[in-house]
């Protein structure tokens, strides 16, 4: 197998946490350069903009793009017009339909585009997704609640339009509830609070349903201090379901029957070299479309302003 060359762009907190790591760990994957205005790696080729990469780096295959939404469309469209496999951090954009343009560029270029949802690749979501497939599910509750300040310290961005905000990390429970169940769902209800000062919210309660009408509710929380917590709690037909740590344990009445060692990063590079090896796309926007959904169909409240 040719080695997959992989330019990270957008040297930051989770590249730095998880992607360096990752690229090392995965056959396949070399991890060649890094593009980043104020970030760099020791020994390895360092541009500030992608631009610069693309025009004066070492030859690369693929690109990881790490930077805020805000800013990835344009830096997306750069690498897919230079013939680059391109893969997405979550969430895949600041828009819906900024997408569309970078799917039809990818098909055409038999380049690969793939949007991540790194959670999806924790270890106990196919366990989960198997023991739901044979039972009737009578509800949902996901608690996704976390320290703002611990988990994105300094971030302005999230707060920003485009930087969803408590639905940065919402949406990571929202990828793996759109995993897990057998049906679609979607929003039915949301209430958002937003921080005086802030343009995204930093808590939000939804409502969702399947055709059924399955009752689902999610509370995401920025605000959370002390035990944090990410899980998924699905009362079935033969007990409670509960998937918790962000998708690392699942226990049915207490009994554990799914828990292993987080690898969620090195399971989204073995993912992006099996696609770049035939030029595949991979590229689910539904919890970016529930998030959407969330904010259109929203009641808003206003909060204490934020300070971080
Ligand atoms: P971050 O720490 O702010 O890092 C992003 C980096 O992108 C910055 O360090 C910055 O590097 C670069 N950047 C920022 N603004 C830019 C701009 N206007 N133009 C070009 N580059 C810019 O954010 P992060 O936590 O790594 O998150 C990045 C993405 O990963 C987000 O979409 C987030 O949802 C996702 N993610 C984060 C986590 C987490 O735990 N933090 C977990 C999973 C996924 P330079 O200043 O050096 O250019």
């Amino acid at each position: 197998m040719t080695e997959l060359r992989i330019a990270i762009v957008g040297f930051g907190k989770i590249a730095r946490d998880q992607h360096v790591d990752a690229i090392a760990a995965v056959s396949g994957a070399t991890l060649t350069a890094v593009a980043s205005r104020n970030a760099s790696l020791p020994e390895l080729p360092h541009f500030a903009t992608i631009e610069e990469l693309l025009e004066q780096g070492p030859p690369i295959d693929a690109i990881s793009l790490c930077t805020p939404p805000q800013v990835r469309r344009t830096q997306a469209a750069a690498a897919l017009a230079a013939g680059k496999h391109l893969m997405l951090e979550k969430p895949p954009g600041a828009t819906l339909v900024e997408l569309d343009p970078l799917i039809a560029m990818a098909a055409e270029a038999k380049c690969t585009l793939f949007a991540t949802w790194h959670s999806r690749h924790a270890p106990a979501v196919e366990p989960a997704r198997q023991w739901l497939k044979a039972r009737r599910i009578k509800s949902v509750h996901i608690s996704w609640k976390e320290d703002v300040r611990v988990w994105h310290p300094g971030q302005r961005w999230i707060w920003e339009p485009g930087g969803l905000g408590v639905f940065d990390p919402g949406i990571n429970a929202l990828s793996v509830l759109t995993r897990i169940l057998p049906k679609p769902v979607f929003v039915t209800a949301a209430e958002l609070a937003f921080p005086a000062n802030c343009q995204a919210p930093i808590a939000a309660n939804l409502t969702l349903a399947d055709i059924s009408g399955l009752p689902v509710t999610a509370e995401f929380d920025f605000r959370q201090t002390g035990p944090q917590s990410w899980d998924i709690v699905v009362e079935t037909d033969q007990g409670r379901m509960t998937l918790s740590s962000g998708g690392a344990r699942m226990a049915v009445d207490g009994e554990v029957l799914a828990e292993a060692p987080d690898e969620e990063y090195r399971g989204l590079y073995r993912r992006f070299v099996e696609l770049a090896a035939s030029g595949a796309s991979d590229v689910d926007l539904i919890p970016l479309r529930l998030v959407a959904d969330a904010f259109m169909l929203g009641r808003r409240t206003i909060v204490e302003p934020f300070v971080d």
